[in-house]
């Protein structure tokens, strides 16, 4: 017989936690005793977890029946997705509905590291526009260069918005696009070459430290990097090391290594702006991929294959 028990590793959020209670009937794993996966593990057939629980090596295997995962989230660096496909199961997350907030964020942090708002903002807060005069110039934004690191669906978003601002827009990856945009197909090079680094790419083996002092280097002491992918691919300590020497502008990060929190070493710099990873987190876009997450496994109980699968990677 198919095992059709839906379970749900940790809680997404207040939508998704009810339509999976009410909707599909779903046990929620944090709610049941100790030695509740070892007696029940061969029941379960549909999982619901979120980015920030993932789902490992050792979850699959305790579930022998199981035939789909839902991911809450677009990231897949927490889910051990070659060991699903590996046993035919079929994963999903929830793209699409947020590249409009995640690249509005991104926007949000590049002109706020570049005219330097929060910086202004504590200044007038501290009475210092009353006692010091004038605030120092900064950075212009409009119509300068901006380099994309992952030109995927929130890179497009962001690279389309790049647009309304008159920038000249290149991008690196592991491939070119079919897009209007330049291919630079050396990270360094493409640093070089911008006024401001986004980076918009995952997180992973792959693309850890993608961002390297090197790369912090050639962006340069008027360059400015925003990171809104994944606190990994950027080389932490090189940065600070960049920011610390005067080798590079500023920064403006929506994620970073060892979140939450950010080390002193790098909040204590003025010229840089951190969000708390809040790319997604409108009431909108939270709900959209609520949604998603349940529709996904309506889908999958339905035709057999659910909305917004993770393709194999080969
Ligand atoms: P996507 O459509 O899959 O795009 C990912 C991009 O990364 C692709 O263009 C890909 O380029 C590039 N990439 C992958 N591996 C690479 C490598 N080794 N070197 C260089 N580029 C590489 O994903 P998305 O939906 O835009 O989401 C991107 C990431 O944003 C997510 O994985 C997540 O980590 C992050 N995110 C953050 C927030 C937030 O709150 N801050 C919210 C949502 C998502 P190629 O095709 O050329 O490989």
């Amino acid at each position: 017989m198919t095992a059709s028990l839906v379970l749900q590793l940790a809680p997404i959020g207040p939508l998704a936690d009810r339509l999976l209670r009410e909707e599909l009937g779903a046990v929620a794993l944090w709610e049941q005793e100790a030695g509740w996966l070892a007696q029940n593990g061969a029941r379960v057939g549909l999982l619901a977890t979120s980015v920030r629980r993932g789902c490992d090596a050792a979850m699959i295997e305790a579930l022998p029946q199981l035939r789909a995962i839902s991911s809450w989230g677009v990231g897949h660096d927490t889910l051990d997705v070659e060991a699903a496909h590996a046993r035919g199961i079929a994963v999903a997350n929830t793209p699409d509905v947020l590249d409009d907030c995640v690249a509005d964020l991104a926007w949000g942090l590049l002109i706020a590291a570049a005219r330097r708002i929060p910086a202004g903002d504590r200044y007038v807060r501290a009475g210092e526009w009353t006692t010091l005069g004038g605030f120092p110039l900064t950075t212009r934004v409009s119509g300068k260069r901006l380099g994309i690191l992952g030109l995927g669906r929130i890179g497009n978003a962001i690279a389309r918005r790049g647009q309304g601002f008159d920038m000249q827009i290149r991008y690196n990856g592991r491939s070119p696009k079919d897009v209007a945009y330049g291919f630079e197909p050396s990270l360094t090079a493409l640093a070089a070459w911008s006024d401001f680094l986004v980076v918009a790419c995952g997180g992973g083996p792959q693309t850890h430290h993608l961002v390297s002092a090197e790369v912090l280097a050639a962006l340069g002491p008027r360059g400015i990097l925003v990171n809104i992918g994944r606190g990994s691919v950027v080389d932490q300590e090189a940065l600070i090391a960049a920011l610390d020497s005067g080798a590079l502008g500023g920064a403006g990060l929506d994620v970073l290594q060892g979140e939450p929190g950010a080390p002193a070493a790098l909040s204590r710099h003025d010229q840089v702006v951190i969000s708390p990873h809040v790319g997604s987190a409108t009431i909108e876009t939270r709900e959209a991929m609520e949604q998603l997450t349940v529709d996904n496994l309506h889908a999958f109980l339905r035709d057999g294959r659910m909305l917004t699968p993770i393709p194999p990677i080969h």
